[in-house]
């Protein structure tokens, strides 16, 4: 088929938009009349610098951003390494500045030594991204310091996620004590298809938001860090986008002497992970994907353009096509009840990720139902490997039309089945 053909529902990167792909595919050959292509521009370049500084003004419009230069501003960085990589970065910086915090306050060594046996790095495990999260930090730091605050499997009639436990059934460390260097959630889970309605709230509180960054307003206050990869709303694969709050970074936090942490047993993070080097240096401490970067800030200022500048914040017109489209595919779902089971409790329904079961998961329906979608151009419905069932992700690049189609297909083939 061609690609105006097709209707992708992936969940990998989702294909960006049409007209951003076509001047991508001009900006390769010669970006901007230069005469070399964008892969070809020096990350340190004039017209780089003028990429990198308009990508990050166009998200702090778009979410919001405080600028102020103070403990109460933000800065908006970009690095490789994936959300993987951010997993990790959050548990170096995180405990890092835990420790940089006593230090600071001149704290005898001896009750130095007894507050980082006592720390704790608070997870809310939600699905399976936080899962790998709160493994990558107790591989980091020890299981020991890793509190689970919810571990949404022991909520679930068949131990698998699919909810959000109420927050009275939490179990946040005590923050009287002040050993809580990270509260740590995962706002929308790619494979189980839960989202977090609003965010939790918790002590230095960093958020994974690879598979919903800029789909909806972000209380960006509320967090020490949001961090996400861009493969999935906001570009190609190859850049990471962390918004991290002045009052974490030096000189508003102090950093550990990395002897010092190695002397607790504390791991001391690799340097292009390291946020304060990442932000002293504009994001420039290395090599930066100048085109991936190029593809982000194009993508956010389509998104600008369709919000008029009085609109606080810009992102609530984006905000309310995710909401438009996942009501449309559950309200389909939820009125054939059975043929179409949706996997996720009512209440954190993803809107990004809409994982649901054909005639309770019987294998025959459920692949009659993917033979029947890909014939009409509807692709990357198969549900994740470890999960199976159906999964419609409904990316930015998701058109309304691409979900209409979707739509008419999942009444077509209930029709089909006298339900
Ligand atoms: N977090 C979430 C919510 C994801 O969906 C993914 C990837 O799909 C990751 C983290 C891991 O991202 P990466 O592959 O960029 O390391």
């Amino acid at each position: 088929p061609s690609r105006s053909e097709v209707s992708y529902f992936g969940a990998g990167p989702a294909p960006l938009p049409t007209p951003v792909l076509e001047s991508a595919a001009s900006a390769l050959l010669n970006y901007n009349n230069t005469g070399i292509g964008i892969t070809e521009l020096s990350h340190r370049s004039a017209d780089a610098l003028a990429i990198l500084s308009a990508t990050q003004s166009a998200l702090r419009h778009l979410l919001d951003i405080p600028d102020s230069p103070g403990a109460d501003g933000y800065q908006i960085l970009f690095l490789q390494g994936g959300g993987s990589g951010e997993f990790s970065a959050a548990v170096y910086h995180m405990t890092s500045i835990h420790i940089g915090a006593l230090v600071a306050a001149g704290t005898p060594d001896a009750d130095i030594r007894a507050a980082a046996a006592r720390m704790k790095l608070d997870y809310l495990v939600t699905g399976s991204w936080s899962l790998k999260a709160s493994q990558e930090a107790a591989r980091l730091v020890g299981a020991e310091h890793v509190n689970i605050v919810t571990d949404s499997r022991q909520h679930t009639p068949d131990s698998k996620f699919g909810t959000i436990a109420p927050a009275s059934t939490w179990r946040p460390t005590p923050t009287a004590t002040g050993d809580v260097a990270l509260t740590y959630y995962c706002d929308n889970e790619t494979v189980d298809g839960v989202e977090f309605p609003s965010a939790p709230s918790g002590p230095n509180l960093v958020a994974d938001m690879s598979s919903n960054f800029l789909s909806r307003a972000v209380d960006v206050k509320a967090h020490a860090a949001i961090f996400g990869g861009a493969q999935k709303n906001i570009g190609t694969t190859g850049i990471t986008l962390a918004i991290i709050s002045n009052s974490i970074l030096p000189p508003h936090a102090t950093m550990a002497d990395p002897k010092l942490l190695r002397k607790l047993g504390l791991p001391v993070g690799p340097v292009v992970l390291d946020w304060p080097t990442i932000a002293k240096n504009n994001s420039l401490y290395n090599t930066l994907p100048i085109f991936d970067l190029w593809i982000a800030g194009q993508v956010m200022a389509r998104l600008l353009s369709h919000s008029p500048s009085g609109t606080t914040p810009r992102i609530s017109v984006q905000e309310r096509e995710s909401v438009h489209k996942a009501t449309l595919l559950y309200s389909t779902l939820d009125a054939h009840p059975t043929t179409y089971t949706v996997v996720p409790a009512t209440s954190v329904r993803s809107r990004m990720n809409i994982c649901f079961r054909v005639a309770a998961g019987d294998v025959s329906a459920e692949k009659a139902f993917l033979q029947g979608a890909e014939a009409r151009g509807l692709l990357g419905i198969k549900g994740h490997r470890s999960v199976g069932g159906m999964r419609a992700s409904n990316y930015n690049a998701v058109s309304v039309a691409a979900v209409e189609k979707l739509v008419a297909w999942l009444e077509e083939f209930a029709r089909e089945r006298g339900g």
